[in-house]
C-alpha cells in the first residue's frame, strides 16, 4: 500500500504516544489509582459557584482573557504565601499554561529547539519531558538513580553536561519529589543544580509541592537559571481544566509568553482555578488526609515480605517485587496491572515498578487486598 503519510517528519514514525487512562473506561473500573489525580471532585457548594460565575460572567462569544492578569496575580500571592517569602512574587514572574505540559513544551521550544541543544533527564521520572523533546527533534540524555534512594548519579549527570555536545545541554529537568519514586532533591542534588552553569537551565517541577511541602522558589531570586514549575491538576483538584504553571524570574518568563499560544487558557479553566485558590483553606486540607492514608499504605506494603516499597514524599507510593531479577521483574509487574484492571482498579506499571496513587481509603484497602492477592499468587507460581 502506498504510505499515505509521507510528508510526516521521519523521526516521528518511531516516536509512542503518551498513553494514560482515558475517561472513558468501562463502568467496571472503579478506582483509578494511575495518575495522581485528587480522589475527590470538587466540593458541590464550590461547583454551584463556578456555574454561577460561568452564567454570570463569561460570554462564550468572546476569546478568554489571554493575559490571564487576574489568575497569574492570585498565583503569585498563593506562591508567596505558601513559601513564606519575605519579598512577594508578582504577577510578571508567573507563566501560565494549558496544563503544565504546554508549560515544558515552551521551555523546550525556548531553549532547544532548531539543533540547539539537548535536554537531561534522570530516569525512572516523568515521561513528559522526553516525550515532547522527542515531538521536537531535540535530543534526550539520559541518567540513572540508584536504587536505594533514587538519588541521581551526580557523576554521570557531571559528566554528561561537560561532555554533550551537537547540541549541548541545555535544560536539566528534575522532578521534586520525583514521579515515580516520590523522593524530594537531597542536598547534594540541590547542591549540584545549583552549580550548573548560566547557560544550562533548570526545571524543577513541583507538581506535588502541596503533598511534599518542600520548595525551592525561595531560592529563585538568586538562580536567574532556574524555573519551578506547578499544576492545579494534582492537590487542586482540577485535572479536567488543565492548568499549569512557572514561575521564574521576569526576563525568562517573558520569553515562556513569547512562545505560548495567544489564548492557551480556556476562560472557564481561568475561574476555575481562581476560585480554587480563593477556596483554598476549604480544598487544601484534604491533601493532609491523603498524607496520612499514604502512610497508611505504605506501611502495609512494608510489612509484605514480597513487596520493595519506598518512602514518597508525594500523593502516590512506589514499589517492586523483591527477590526477582530485572528481567523478569517487569513481566510479572505488567501481569499483576493487567490483572488487576480485570478486577477494576488501575495502577500504574512505569520505570521498572508500580506506581499506586492514594485514593480514598476505600479505594487503598480494596487496591491493597487484590494486589496482595495477586502477588501471593504470583509468587507461589514462580
Ligand atoms: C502530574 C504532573 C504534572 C502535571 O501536568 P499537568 O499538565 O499540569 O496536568 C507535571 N509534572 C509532573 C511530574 C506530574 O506528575
Amino acid at each position: 500500500m502506498r504510505d499515505r503519510t509521507s510528508f510526516i517528519r521521519s523521526d516521528l514514525a518511531h516516536l509512542e504516544a503518551y498513553t494514560s487512562h482515558s475517561g472513558g473506561e468501562s463502568p467496571a473500573i472503579v478506582d483509578r489509582l494511575d495518575t495522581n489525580e485528587s480522589p475527590l471532585d470538587l466540593p458541590a457548594d464550590i461547583k454551584s459557584k463556578l456555574a454561577w460565575i460561568y452564567q454570570q460572567e463569561i460570554e462564550a462569544n468572546r476569546y478568554p482573557d489571554g493575559s490571564h492578569t487576574e489568575l497569574k496575580n492570585v498565583i503569585a500571592e498563593y506562591s508567596t504565601e505558601s513559601a513564606g517569602l519575605a519579598d512577594g512574587l508578582t504577577g510578571n514572574c508567573i507563566s501560565v499554561g494549558n496544563g503544565s505540559d504546554e508549560l515544558i513544551r515552551s521551555i523546550l521550544i525556548a531553549t532547544c529547539l532548531g539543533g540547539e541543544g539537548s535536554i537531561l533527564v534522570a530516569t525512572p521520572t516523568f515521561s513528559m519531558y522526553g516525550i515532547l523533546a522527542k515531538t521536537l527533534g531535540i535530543p534526550v540524555v539520559t541518567v540513572s538513580r540508584n536504587e536505594t534512594d533514587f538519588a541521581l548519579d551526580l557523576t554521570a549527570a557531571q559528566q554528561a553536561i561537560e561532555q554533550t555536545e551537537n547540541p549541548p545541554i541545555r535544560v536539566v529537568f528534575m522532578v521534586h519529589p520525583n514521579s515515580p519514586t516520590g523522593n524530594n532533591l537531597i542536598e547534594k542534588e540541590l547542591d549540584w543544580l545549583r552549580s550548573l552553569p548560566d547557560n544550562v537551565l533548570v526545571v524543577i517541577d513541583e507538581a506535588y509541592f502541596e503533598f511534599s511541602q518542600t520548595s525551592v522558589i525561595g531560592e529563585l531570586a538568586q538562580r536567574q537559571n532556574w524555573v519551578v514549575l506547578r499544576t492545579f491538576s494534582k492537590a487542586f483538584r482540577l485535572a479536567a481544566h488543565r492548568v499549569g504553571y512557572a514561575i521564574a524570574n521576569p526576563e525568562l518568563i517573558q520569553v515562556l509568553e513569547k512562545v505560548r499560544l495567544p489564548y492557551n487558557l480556556p476562560s472557564f479553566s481561568q475561574i476555575a482555578a481562581k476560585l480554587v485558590l480563593q477556596q483554598r483553606q476549604l480544598l487544601l486540607p484534604l491533601v493532609q488526609e491523603i498524607i496520612e492514608e499514604r502512610k497508611r499504605v505504605y506501611s502495609a506494603l512494608q510489612k509484605n515480605s514480597h513487596i520493595q516499597v519506598w518512602r514518597s514524599d508525594a500523593n502516590f507510593v512506589y514499589l517492586r517485587l523483591k527477590n526477582i531479577s530485572d528481567d523478569s521483574q517487569d513481566e510479572i509487574l505488567a501481569q499483576i496491572a493487567a490483572s488487576l484492571k480485570t478486577e477494576g482498579t488501575l495502577i500504574r506499571h512505569t520505570g521498572g515498578g508500580i506506581r499506586i496513587s492514594i485514593g480514598t481509603p476505600e479505594e487503598n484497602n480494596r487496591t491493597l487486598e487484590r494486589l496482595e492477592k495477586r502477588i501471593s499468587l504470583t509468587t507461589i507460581d514462580n
